[in-house]
């Protein structure tokens, strides 16, 4: 059993070979030459228009599918109601092509004839004219991307705030309307009966008439222009921080992403795809009805998406083409086998037996198969690492940050007897628990101060309270003089306060680098349309910036930097600790809050930590530090806070503050002068 296995993985290792010889950038530009030839030459080859305009629908459905890709894909967005968008640009070419609406002429209308958008023609009641819309389809595919991109911004405004299953039923719920809107709205829509006279492209003054192949080219062409889209977005600033929105929102948010604006910017470039789809569709159909855009739609789209690769820009083209393929080609031909077979073993059930009304059932088995047995989709959006080999992983650690990161722009703020951040009288309430009661802490520029306090005592609600997590009941909070309560979390960290988690927020299924070049998202300038377009500026920014956080890794030796492209969910506990303080440090903080960052270390580890910690402070990076362990905070805080239920029950150098009666009080427990004279008496017994 086993030898077959090999025997097998080698012959198509062997034919693999020649392949995998080749560079992978060559290869690449190969594959894909290859690729897009058989694509263009595909309908030459094959002349059967019955197929070629099977694969045009596909390719539209590919590029549905990239478009959701985008919305659950990339930002984590379940969006059950997809097609309402690509129901709104097929409405949009329809309307505007055929004759549903027959406004009376009017000069405002002879106006508007300049633009080749409308001529007039006379009434039906046979007296006047009246207005034939004549939208040209090549303006209508990009007008038709910004309407449906307006609509989706217009209905997640004030639905994205809701998450995971809740959003589904509100996007489920838009996808039900769009249909029952058309259906009912006649005068605008033609009703159940659909739009007629759709008219048809033209190019160059030729119609694209019922023949499907200009019709597949132009889907071609959209499936490559939206790969292109959908590859750069993912690869840029814009896909990092959806990423980081998908994997975990508040960490996002704590690192600068501005959660709202980049949802709907995702929502808005998946509406635009199904828009510009619409107006295909409808073209090709030169039809449009309420029920092409119904909840099953939506759910198809969905199901290519998953059964492709969530995430994965080519799965999703694959998982778009197999499925729409397996419809209108393969169950049809395999209906008519069974049915052969069945009449010649004589079984009236197979004679009679049709598949594709049960695609629905089938799409289900594809999905639950896919659910058991490759979770990842057919091409699995992140790869499966390599682990280090054992030397990588015991090379000499350089351990310590030196004088050479100091060109690196961290830190900087020098101790100048100005106070970084003041927080006074901050009350915090969780309903009837007072987890912080008028807390007044300063953090000296350029000092480390230490947080200590038992478990509960309202230390991690301090900094939740700092970075905009948690809203204060009362006082202030100023950093070098900025009020910050009442802004956001991501404004917070622009001012430049960085935190850690107690409990490691990361982006698991990112790299390292990622993870990290996620924290630098406040301090670079990269939107969604220099991400696409790509200006020399903009490359030179994602370079410099890749540079920028290579180098700064070195902050940790080689604990991380061998591990870049290692996805951090596979790290050791005190390298996801590592990654969380890098990133907090690639957003260049002028303040560092860290949340028991040497927490589940060893020893060993926990010295280097501190070590590494002071040094980052001698280069001038401020330090707010939540910590358990005594001598590590002996060794680095300038000052001590010592918390108890929410109270500040003592303030100063840790040496003093160790000595302090209440505080070893609350450290073991209410009766400690209790339980030295209970000592004394078992020794006097
Ligand atoms: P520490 O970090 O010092 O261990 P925390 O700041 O996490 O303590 O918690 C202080 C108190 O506030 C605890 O009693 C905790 O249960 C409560 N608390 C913290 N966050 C919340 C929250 N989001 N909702 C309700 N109670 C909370
Ligand atoms: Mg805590």
């Amino acid at each position: 059993m086993s030898a077959s296995t090999s025997s097998s993985t080698s012959f198509s290792a062997t034919l693999m070979r020649p392949i995998m010889a080749i560079p992978p950038g060559p290869r690449k530009v190969m594959g894909l030459t290859l690729l897009w030839a058989v694509a263009l030459l595909f309908p030459i080859v094959h002349s059967n228009d019955a197929d070629i305009d099977s694969m045009a629908n596909a390719a539209a459905y590919a590029t549905l599918a990239l478009g959701l890709n985008i919305v659950v894909g990339f930002a984590g967005l379940l969006d059950l109601g997809y097609a309402a968008f690509f129901a709104i640009g097929a409405y949009l070419y329809g309307i505007l092509t055929s004759f549903q609406l027959e406004p009376a002429w009017s000069p405002f209308w002879a106006f508007v004839q300049h633009f080749g958008l409308v001529a007039p023609m006379p009434a039906e009641s046979g007296t006047g004219q009246v207005v034939h819309f004549t939208l040209s389809f090549w303006l209508a595919l990009p007008l038709s991307a910004i309407v449906a991109a307006a609509c989706g911004m217009a209905f997640g405004a004030p639905t994205l705030r809701l998450r995971g299953d809740y959003l589904a039923i509100v996007t489920l719920g838009f996808g039900e309307i769009v249909p029952i809107v058309a259906r009912n709205w006649a005068s605008l829509t033609n009703g159940a009966a659909g739009l007629n006279g759709v008219a048809a492209p033209t190019l160059f003054g030729h119609s694209f008439g019922v023949s499907a192949t200009p019709y597949y080219y132009v889907a071609i062409l959209m499936v490559a222009l939206l790969i292109l889209v959908s590859n750069r977005l993912r690869d840029s600033r814009i896909g990092r921080a959806w990423m980081a929105i998908r994997e975990d929102e508040i960490a996002a948010g704590a690192m600068g992403v501005n959660r709202t604006r980049l949802k709907l910017l995702a929502f808005a470039i998946g509406a635009a795809f199904a828009g510009m789809t619409g107006t295909f569709y409808v073209a090709k159909l030169q039809t449009a009805t309420p029920e092409m855009f119904g909840f099953p739609v939506s759910v198809m789209v969905l199901v290519m998406v998953v059964f492709g690769g969530i995430g994965s820009v080519w799965g999703v083209v694959v998982g778009a083409f197999f499925l729409q393929l397996l419809q209108s080609w393969w169950l049809q031909d395999l209906t008519i086998w069974i049915n052969e077979f069945g009449s010649l073993v004589g079984s009236r059930f197979l004679e009679h037996v049709d598949l594709v009304p049960s695609i629905e059932l089938i799409f289900g088995i594809i999905l639950v198969v896919m659910m058991l047995y490759r979770r990842d989709g057919l091409i699995p959006a992140t790869r499966a690492q390599k682990a280090l080999s054992f030397d990588q992983q015991h090379a000499v650690v350089r351990r310590g940050v030196t004088e050479d990161f100091l060109p690196l722009g961290l830190g900087g703020e020098s101790r100048d007897g100005t106070n970084a951040l003041e927080v006074k009288g901050v009350t915090v309430r969780f309903g009837g628990l007072t987890a912080l009661n008028a807390v007044d802490l300063v953090v000296p520029t350029g000092g480390v101060v230490a947080v200590i306090g038992p478990n509960g005592s309202g230390k991690s609600t301090l900094f939740n309270v700092i970075t905009g997590l948690v809203p204060a009941d009362s006082g202030s909070i100023r950093f070098h003089g900025d009020e910050l309560i009442g802004l956001a979390d991501h404004e917070i960290l622009k001012k430049g306060v960085a935190r850690t988690f107690q409990n490691i927020r990361l982006f698991p299924t990112l790299t390292v680098l990622q993870n990290v070049m996620i924290g630098m998202h406040a301090r670079l300038k990269t939107g969604p349309f220099s991400a696409v377009i790509r200006p020399p500026w903009s490359r030179r920014e994602e370079r410099e910036a890749e540079a920028w956080v290579l180098e700064m890794l070195k902050v940790f030796g080689n604990r991380l930097s061998p591990r870049i492209t290692q996805a951090v969910g596979a790290l050791s506990y005190a390298n996801r600790r590592r990654v969380e303080i890098a990133r907090a440090l690639a957003s260049r903080p002028r303040i560092l809050l860290l949340d028991e960052p040497t927490a589940g270390m060893n020893p060993a580890e926990t010295l280097e930590l501190a070590e590494q910690v002071k040094m980052l402070n001698k280069l001038g990076v401020t330090v707010l530090l939540i910590e358990h362990k005594l001598d590590v905070v002996t060794t680095l805080a300038d000052t001590v806070y010592v918390l108890d239920h929410g109270d500040v029950i003592a303030s100063g150098k840790p040496d003093e503050v160790r000595r302090n009666d209440e505080v070893l009080r609350a450290y073991l427990g209410r009766n400690a002068q209790a339980a030295n004279a209970g000592m004394g008496a078992v020794h006097v017994a």
